[in-house]
C-alpha cells in the first residue's frame, strides 16, 4: 500500500510538506504530547509558505481505521507469562523472559489476584488455549498470569522445554528479595490493543544507537533537540518515537546480560 503523506491544508496547494507520513506524524505527535499536553503538530509548506496545524485526533483520523491504535475492551488487559532466566548472573536480581497474553477479567480479589479467560495464544504457554480459565496477580506494574484452571484447580503454567526469544518477548528484572519491584527492560508497542514488545529495544541498545547515529540530523527531535529513534511495530504497523525519557520506569541494564 502506498504511503499517505500529511497534506498542506491551503486550498489548491496539494503539497505534502517534508513528505512526512501520517503514521510518522501520529508517532511524533504522541511522543511530543508526553511532555507537552497542549502540543499541536505543525508543518510549514515550502510551496505556499503557510503553516498547517494538526491536532493528534486530526492526524489519527487520517489513518485508515484498521491502522489506528485501538483501546482494549474495558474488561480486557495484557498479562505476562514469565519464566526465570536461570543463567542470569547478577546475584542481587532475578530475571525473567516472557510475553503478553490477552485476558478478559472475570473477578478481582482485594489482594490483587484476578481470575479471567484467556483470549490470545502465547509461545511462552504453548499448552494453553483461548477460552482457558486462568489466574494471576499483580507484581509491580504488571499483571502476571500464573495458573491455568484444570478440573477446578489452579495448576502452575508449565515451563516450556525451551524459553524462546521470539520477536515479541520482554526481559523483566526484579530485586531478588522484592518481586514487587519488577521492571521490564523493553519498549512496548504504543497501540494498546497490540501485544508487541520491542524485544531488542532496551536502554543499552538505545544508548548504543544514539551514540552511533549522533551525527545524523534526523535522529534529533526538532522541538526538544533530544536524540530520538523511530520504531515501527512489525505486528500492527504502529510507529513509535522514543527518547531517553521513554525508558523512565523501565529496567536500565548496564550490559546485555542475557
Ligand atoms: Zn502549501
Ligand atoms: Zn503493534
Amino acid at each position: 500500500m502506498s504511503e499517505v503523506y500529511l497534506p498542506c491544508n491551503t486550498p489548491n496547494c496539494h503539497s505534502t510538506p517534508r513528505k512526512i507520513t501520517v503514521s510518522t506524524a501520529r508517532a511524533l505527535s504522541e511522543y511530543r504530547l508526553r511532555d507537552d499536553p497542549k502540543y499541536i503538530f505543525q508543518l510549514s509548506c515550502s510551496k505556499c509558505k503557510k503553516n498547517t496545524k494538526y491536532t493528534y485526533e486530526e492526524i489519527t483520523s487520517m489513518l485508515q481505521p484498521e491502522k489506528r491504535p485501538q483501546s482494549l475492551p474495558y474488561d480486557h488487559f495484557w498479562a505476562y507469562v514469565l519464566f526465570d532466566v536461570v543463567a542470569w548472573k547478577k546475584a542481587d536480581r532475578r530475571a525473567y523472559l516472557g510475553g503478553r497474553m490477552l485476558i478478559q477479567r472475570l473477578t478481582s480479589e482485594a489482594n490483587g489476584d484476578w481470575y479471567g479467560i484467556l483470549k490470545s495464544l502465547s509461545p511462552y504457554a504453548p499448552t494453553l488455549k483461548t477460552g482457558n480459565y486462568v489466574k494471576g496477580k499483580r507484581r509491580g506494574k504488571y499483571e502476571i498470569c500464573l495458573f491455568v484452571i484444570e478440573g477446578g484447580n489452579p495448576v502452575p503454567i508449565p515451563r516450556p522445554p525451551q524459553i524462546l526469544k521470539t520477536e515479541s518477548f520482554g526481559l523483566f528484572v526484579s530485586l531478588k528479595d522484592n518481586d514487587s519491584e519488577l521492571l521490564c527492560a523493553n519498549i512496548f508497542c504504543s497501540n494498546p490493543s497490540c501485544h508487541h514488545i520491542f524485544s531488542t529495544m532496551t536502554y543499552t541498545k538505545f544508548s548504543a544507537l544514539i551514540l552511533r547515529e549522533q551525527l545524523d540530523e534526523n535522529s534529533y527531535d526538532e522541538v526538544t533537540f533530544q536524540p530520538i529513534i523511530k520504531l515501527e511495530c512489525p505486528v500492527c504497523g504502529t510507529e513509535r518515537v522514543i527518547d531517553e525519557g521513554s525508558f523512565e520506569g523501565l529496567y536500565k541494564e548496564e550490559k546485555q546480560g542475557v
